[in-house]
């Protein structure tokens, strides 16, 4: 049994009904309650919710207080290469967008990691495009090793992997893995991945599973948001969160909000979320669960990277750059997506300590503070 096995019960249609049905009081008794549950959160990400943001963002602040105290964790992406197989029709690495192609050779590797050393960050998470062939678990053992002795935490946002292959890069210390969805629509997944091994939408969602058997440390989840109907979506991935966290109990999850952004193969946004609404996103999160990570990119503009630090997130990038050897060698132009929020990383700090709020460079969960 898998989260494919539980979702094959789920309708999409039908999901969608029960959460534009939500009314005034459904939000009411949600915010009401200390511990929010799924139907709670459908009424939470309903429009019936949008006049009650102020209320949800009040809880969210507190809960998260709560738990994380005022502290904002900090990691930086490292993008080792932007080959890939596969053909996204929203990203600037998908197979076929003509950009010069490029994967870090370990002396690379080590110049990008001594560079970002330097900016002061301690959890780097490796990313690349998705092709078993140039970057396959071998390439990530070794790009591992080369890293641990400059990083005490590292993520991975590849393609999804088998189960021991997983258990080899734990091995090699690795903590954690970054897995999007994208969509939980599987017809129209297969529209959005027409080729290449992503276009297998059960592979994809039953990668959280073979993390969780692997013993992973902790684990992420998202949907790319404007693909589809951005409630729809989350309420699925809120019920995979919720099946995770009840079946591997032992791993600690996190939660991002990639909102689809240009890049050099076009983009296809069909569901559109304002800011108020990722907000509103956000908070409802943080209302369904108080133990979870909320992460941002620097995708985000930096006045909602800004307002956003005091209501739920807990876990933020800086400074990023999206193409392979970019700290280290800034001029090249292979970038995933175009970044919104430019600052360096003092300057970030500094807003979120002129908001009252510690940026952190450790990664707490491994008692590294
Ligand atoms: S989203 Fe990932 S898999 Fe798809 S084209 Fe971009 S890098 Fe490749």
């Amino acid at each position: 049994m898998t989260f494919y096995d539980h979702i094959a019960q789920l309708s999409w249609d039908e999901l969608g009904a029960s959460i534009y049905a939500k009314s005034k009081s459904d939000v009411e008794l949600a915010l009401s309650k200390e511990s929010c549950d799924l139907e709670d959160f459908k009424a939470l990400v309903s429009p019936a919710a949008e006049p009650y943001l102020e209320e949800m963002a009040r809880i969210s602040q507190l809960k998260t207080q709560k738990r994380f105290g005022k502290t904002i964790q900090l990691y930086i992406p490292m993008y080792l290469s932007n080959e890939c197989q596969n053909i996204c029709t929203y990203c600037g690495f998908s197979l076929d967008v003509k950009i010069p192609r490029k994967t870090l050779s370990d002396q690379e590797i080590v110049k990008e990691a001594e560079t970002i050393k330097q900016m002061g960050y301690d959890h780097v998470l490796i990313v690349t495009g998705e092709a078993n062939k140039e970057v396959g678990t071998d390439y990530f053992k070794n790009a591992i090793r080369l890293l641990k002795p400059y990083f005490s935490h590292i993520s991975l946002e590849v393609q999804p992997l088998y189960r021991n292959e997983y258990q080899e890069l734990i091995q090699e210390g690795l903590n954690t893995v970054l897995v999007y969805q994208e969509t939980y629509h599987e017809k129209n997944y297969k529209l959005h991945h027409p080729k290449g091994k992503k276009s297998n939408f059960r592979f994809r969602v039953e990668t959280h599973d073979r993390l969780g058997k692997a013993g992973i440390h902790k684990m992420g989840l998202g949907v790319l948001i404007g693909l589809e109907d951005w409630r729809i979506d989350s309420v699925f991935n809120a019920t995979h969160l919720q099946y995770l966290e009840r079946t591997y109990w032992k791993t600690k999850y996190s939660v991002s909000f990639p909102r689809l952004r240009p890049c050099a193969g076009g983009n296809s946004v069909k569901s559109a979320i304002s800011d108020r609404q990722l907000v509103q996103l956000i908070c409802a999160y943080r209302l369904f669960n108080e133990e979870l990570e909320l992460s941002m990119s620097t995708r985000e503009s930096a006045s909602f990277r800004d307002n956003i630090i005091k209501l739920g997130i807990t876990s933020i990038s800086a400074d990023s750059k999206t193409d392979p050897g970019g700290y280290a060698n800034p001029k090249e132009n292979l970038e995933q997506f175009e970044i919104d929020d430019k600052r360096d990383t003092k300057e970030f700090s500094k807003v979120i300590e002129e908001q009252g709020y510690e940026p952190v460079f450790k990664d707490w969960d491994l008692g590294l503070q």
